[in-house]
């Protein structure tokens, strides 16, 4: 038997929960389970399917505050939680809906005569992967666990999750939910442990998609590609907020602060780095370092304050790293810049750091933590220079006197998602589409309507209506074009 997993509590710093890590075998067996559903899930037909992904989102809501206890004993913080929990089962209602919105039979018959061909008649129909895989991480465990599952469910596929290690009490409440739905139940597995865990689940799907860190998500887009299956990733960010000469300094330091340390920073569309026109530097940094000054920890009591513990402890040895990297070249604390123990847990108060550059791995290496370091700059090339940058590509902002003029600066910002007069917009609405640059990640969008269609493969029936054509009409004495001389 594997050793059990020892999760520790982020607000106490103790080891209060074990499990252990599901086998290979144990995985393979879930996922000959699921396989074996998955035939009469995909024959309920897209109106069958978005009926029983309404009664699972109602029987989450049900149960939401067993999981959403469950989830901030994990997470350290209650109101997001709460945005998780109700976030995942709406995910599941906006499917139900969308599903047969979009891909209605497209069981197209067209006519098509040429010499060549005859006539031929010809349709498309959508075939389901039959086991699709999900890999998520700590910092929105509920959340990114289910963002991907839930359209691939609607498109006909089972399901094999495998979240966090870090962040797995959910899973038996939310695992309760489907047995109010045995036809989701035959198709929906979550499995918990860690990387070996993990593996396993690459192994045995035929379609992955991983939310995480650039550097394992490259180890799973390699083995996916020795199995040749399709490997979604969405990875980190270093996401840059540029904020132009003539922005409203309330707006852009209320949306800056919001964007860099909402989740305490662990969020992969974070803001971490804030570039700020020469005109506006000083008073932008001392109006950011007022507000910064009053974001409060939700500690003793996880319900009052702003932002929780660090979920992971290895996180605050990354922060401490940077701040320390940059001040050692530099840079200076303008508030905040000490990871604080309270109660076991780790807290990171909102920080702001100023005379930074490049050389530091705050700028340049993501710190998934509640940072802010700003540097001013003089020219818009400039600034789009530096916020290029970087090897990420997930999402940016930028802040302008108008929409107008903030949209032609963040067009020519090298990034999926870019937050206009606002930050983090990319992660409040789930329509729009956008796909990563750079390390931030591979693949079709995730968001958007279109994204349902990475779960399934086009298959085309070719239907030769008249005689078929013999070798004869492909013969050189059919050739038009004079031989060269
Ligand atoms: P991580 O890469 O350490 O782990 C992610 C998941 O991969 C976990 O479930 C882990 O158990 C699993 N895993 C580990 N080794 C594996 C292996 N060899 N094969 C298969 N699975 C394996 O990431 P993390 O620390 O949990 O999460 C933080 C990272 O996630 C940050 O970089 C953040 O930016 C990124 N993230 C990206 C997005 C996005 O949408 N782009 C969203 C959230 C988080």
């Amino acid at each position: 038997m594997p050793e059990p997993i020892r999760a520790v509590n982020c607000r106490t710093g103790e080891v209060d929960f074990t499990f252990p890590p599901a086998t290979s075998a144990a995985v393979a067996a879930e996922a000959h389970r699921l396989r074996a559903g998955q035939a009469a899930w995909a024959a309920l037909g897209l109106d069958g399917r978005a009926t029983a992904l309404l009664h699972w989102a109602d029987a989450i809501t049900a149960a939401r505050l067993e999981i959403i206890s469950a989830l901030a004993a994990d997470t350290g913080r209650w109101y997001l939680s709460e945005r998780e929990v109700d976030g995942a089962a709406n995910n599941l209602r906006r499917w139900a809906k969308l599903a047969p919105e979009v891909l209605t039979p497209e069981m197209t018959t067209e006519s098509r005569q040429s010499a060549l061909i005859g006539t031929v008649s010809y349709q498309n129909q959508y075939v389901p992967f039959a086991l699709a895989g999900f890999i998520s991480p700590w910092n929105f465990p509920v959340t990114l666990s289910l963002i991907d599952a839930a359209p691939a469910l609607a498109a006909g596929c089972a399901v094999l999750i495998k979240p966090s290690e870090v962040t797995s009490r959910f899973v038996a409440p939310f695992l309760k939910t489907l047995d109010a739905v045995p036809a989701l139940k035959a198709v929906v597995g979550l499995v918990t442990g860690g990387g070996q865990t993990g593996q396993a689940v690459v192994d045995q799907v035929d379609l992955i998609c991983f939310t995480g860190s650039v550097s394992t998500g490259r180890g799973v887009a390699e083995a996916a590609a020795r199995k040749f299956i399709p490997a979604f990733l969405e990875l980190g960010g270093k996401d840059p907020l540029i904020v132009l000469e003539g922005a409203d300094l309330e707006q852009a330091t209320d949306a800056a602060l919001r964007g860099s340390v909402l989740n305490t920073g662990q969020v992969c569309l974070s803001i971490e780095r804030i570039y700020v026109h020469r005109s506006l530097y000083p008073a932008f940094v001392e109006r950011l370092v007022e507000k910064a000054k009053n974001v409060s920890l939700n500690h003793p009591d996880i319900h009052a304050g702003h932002i929780g513990p660090l979920i992971f402890h290895k996180q605050a040895e990354t922060i401490e790293a940077h701040l320390k990297d940059a001040i050692a070249k530099g840079a200076t604390i303008a508030c905040g810049g000490e990871v604080q123990t309270h109660g076991g847990g780790r807290w990171c108060p909102a920080t702001v750091v100023i005379d930074v550059t490049h050389d530091m791995a705050l700028m340049t290496d993501e710190t998934f933590g509640p940072i802010m370091p700003v540097m001013a700059f003089d020219t818009v090339d400039e600034a789009v220079a530096l916020a290029n940058d970087t090897t990420f590509g997930l999402s940016a902002a930028v802040i302008g006197p108008s929409a107008d003029a903030a949209k032609v600066v963040a067009m020519r910002i090298n990034a999926g998602g870019l937050s206009i007069n606002d930050c983090g917009l990319t992660y409040m609405t789930y329509e729009p589409e956008k796909t990563s640059f750079g390390y931030s990640g591979l693949g079709g969008s995730r968001m958007g309507p279109a994204s349902i269609q990475r779960f399934l493969r086009k298959k085309a029936l070719i239907v030769q209506n008249g005689a078929p054509q013999s070798i004869n009409s492909f013969g050189e004495h059919a050739a038009t074009t004079p031989a060269a001389a």
